[in-house]
C-alpha cells in the first residue's frame, strides 16, 4: 500500500512537473507572440507615417530659376505677392489684361512637369507661342478638389491625353519652347505657367477656362484664382524647407 501510494505520488509529480512546463512553454510562447504583434504593429505604423504620401507636391522636381533670391532673375520671385511682379499671379499684362497664373522658370524640353497630386486628365490643347495646356481635375488625400492648368508645356512631351488617371508625381510634360521666343531679364525664358481653378464653375471644361469676352481682366472663367497657397505647400513638401 505505501509502495503504491509513492508510485502514485511519484506519477502525479512526474504529471504535474509536465504540465507545469507545458504551461510555462504556454506562456512563452504567448508572451514571444504578444511581443512579435506588437513590433508588427509598431513597424506598420511606422512605416505608413513613413511612406504617407503628401497631400500636394510641387509641380517641378527641381526649383525654379525664379525662386527666391534667384541671381538670373532677382525680381521674378514666383512667389511674390499677386501683382508684385510679372512671374506672379494678377500682374498686367497688355491690353488691360491680368495674368491669369504664376510662372515658374526653366529649361525648355528639359524641365519635367509632375502631378500635383492624383487626379484625371480633362483636356490636352494647345495654348500660346507653338506649346500646349494640359488640364487635371485634382482629388487630395485629404478631399481638396480642384482644377490645375499645365500651360507652356513642350507638345511633344506630353505624356498624358485626355481620360487618363494621373498619379501625384508622375511626369505630364516638359516646359516648352515658346515661339517665338520671348525675353526677360534679357535672356530668353521659358517656364511652366499654372492656373488654379475652384470648380465653383464646374469641375469640368464645359464651360472653357479661357473666355476672351469676359469682363474680368484675367479673360478666364470665374473661379479663377491664385495658385499660390498650393505652391507653397507643394513646395514644402518636394523640396522639405518652408
Ligand atoms: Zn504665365
Amino acid at each position: 500500500m505505501r509502495e503504491q501510494a509513492r508510485q502514485l505520488t511519484n506519477r502525479d509529480i512526474v504529471t504535474n512537473t509536465r504540465a507545469l512546463v507545458a504551461d510555462v512553454r504556454a506562456r512563452v510562447v504567448d508572451a514571444k507572440a504578444r511581443v512579435t504583434d506588437r513590433n508588427v504593429v509598431l513597424s506598420v505604423q511606422e512605416y505608413e507615417k513613413e511612406t504617407e504620401k503628401p497631400n500636394i507636391i510641387f509641380p517641378l522636381l527641381i526649383k525654379p530659376l525664379n525662386d527666391k533670391n534667384s541671381s538670373l532673375h532677382p525680381n521674378r520671385y514666383w512667389r511674390g505677392k499677386a501683382g508684385a511682379n510679372s512671374a506672379t499671379f494678377g500682374s498686367s499684362r497688355s491690353g488691360g489684361r491680368r495674368h491669369a497664373g504664376r510662372d515658374l522658370y526653366g529649361k525648355e524640353l528639359t524641365t519635367s512637369i509632375v502631378a500635383i497630386c492624383d487626379g484625371v486628365v480633362l483636356g490636352r490643347n494647345a495654348f500660346f507661342n507653338q506649346t500646349d495646356e494640359v488640364v487635371i481635375l485634382h482629388t487630395t488625400n485629404d478631399g481638396r478638389k480642384f482644377i490645375i492648368r499645365y500651360a507652356e508645356v513642350a507638345p511633344s512631351s506630353v505624356a498624358v491625353r485626355r481620360g487618363d488617371n494621373v498619379i501625384q508625381g508622375q511626369e505630364i510634360a516638359k516646359i516648352g519652347a515658346l515661339t517665338p521666343s520671348i525675353t526677360i531679364d534679357g535672356r530668353t525664358t521659358n517656364m511652366l505657367h499654372i492656373e488654379y481653378y475652384t470648380g465653383s464653375e464646374g469641375f469640368n471644361l464645359s464651360k472653357p477656362l479661357t473666355d476672351r469676352n469676359s469682363s474680368s481682366e484675367y479673360r478666364r472663367r470665374a473661379d479663377v484664382a491664385d495658385p499660390l497657397d498650393i505652391l507653397i505647400e507643394g513646395y514644402a513638401n518636394t523640396f522639405n524647407v518652408k
